[in-house]
């Protein structure tokens, strides 16, 4: 009997806000970027809830995200994954990369790593500076297995972090694939030796997104270009996990009519301020759109 092929995965797309303030205006493109795409190819769309970190996530921010996107017309797949949920399922990702022997127990204090840096001064080659600003030193990274014991079972705080070294060893070369900017060569060593769980929540920004991309299914990750330098961490993790690896699109991200980009405190630019001022949401996309020329042309001129 022939084994059946098995058959491609449905191209998905997904938005995966934080509950950590109201959508704006550059949110609303994503989320009509990532949904429009979806509906063309007949694909799923599905959201997905960032609330890992718990001091700036909100309850009453994650009912105003379903509100807004509602208001624009979105329909997602249910039901929706929130991260806070999840930390058993980033748990057994840490177990598997801690398995690679990849990952080791940090115990620095940001003015310990602050301290180091500034005593490699005299050492500059040590001091490198990664898309998320310093490259950790390493101070953590050398310890024994009986120093690393004996603190953990003292009860002291400590991130876990991945030996960037062991670990692009372990997965080899890597490449992705970016729908404008075509393959990509992973680089993920310019970030170091970075923390996948933290000392307050057992998991991270990286490890979470990419888990979670995976676990939903999304084949067409689409995201500001702010995170671009972000996707060379998340293809190596693919690598370790195993995990099915999509295809990446980063946008453009909308800024204020100053150049900075779109923020809290821009009000005018939150979708619940549009609504209220009575915008039609079938015009965000065009006003988006709008936006986005408004920068080109402001940087043209420059
Ligand atoms: N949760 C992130 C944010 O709101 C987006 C993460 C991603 O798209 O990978 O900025």
């Amino acid at each position: 009997m022939n084994a059946a092929a098995t058959p491609a995965p449905k191209f998905a797309t997904r938005f995966a806000p934080s509950p950590s303030g109201l959508l704006h205006l550059g949110h609303a493109y994503s989320a009509l970027f990532a949904y429009r795409l979806a509906q063309a190819a007949e694909g799923r769309f599905v959201l997905r809830i960032e609330d890992i970190d718990l001091g700036r996530c909100k309850p009453e921010f994650e009912d105003a995200i379903i509100e807004d996107l509602a208001w624009l017309g979105l329909e997602w797949e249910q039901p929706v994954l929130r991260q806070s949920e999840r930390l058993d399922i980033y748990a057994n990702a840490l177990k598997t990369l801690e398995q690679l022997g990849i990952l080791y127990p940090c115990f620095c204090t940001r003015s310990d790593i602050a301290a180091e840096i500034a005593n490699a001064g005299a050492a500059p080659h040590l001091n490198h500076h990664g898309p998320d600003g310093p490259v950790y030193p390493g101070i953590c990274k050398h310890l024994s297995e009986t120093e690393r014991a004996q603190r953990i079972a003292a009860g002291e705080p400590h991130a876990l972090r991945l030996d960037m070294e062991g670990a692009m060893k372990k997965a080899g070369p890597l490449t992705w694939h970016d729908r404008t900017r075509g393959e990509q060569i992973a680089e993920p060593d310019i970030f170091g030796d970075i923390v996948l769980a933290r000392k307050d929540v057992a998991t991270s920004y990286h490890l979470a997104v990419t888990v979670d991309d995976a676990a939903q299914g999304v084949t067409l990750v689409t995201r500001g270009d702010d995170l671009l330098p972000a996707t060379h961490i998340h293809r190596l993790l693919q690598a370790l996990l195993d995990l099915d690896v999509p295809e990446w699109h980063h946008t453009v991200l909308l800024t204020n009519n100053k150049g900075g980009r779109l923020a809290k405190r821009d009000k005018a630019f939150t979708l619940r301020a549009m609504r209220e001022a009575g915008t039609d949401p079938e015009d965000l996309w065009a006003m988006s759109i709008r936006q986005i020329a408004r920068q080109a042309t402001a940087t043209d001129g420059i």
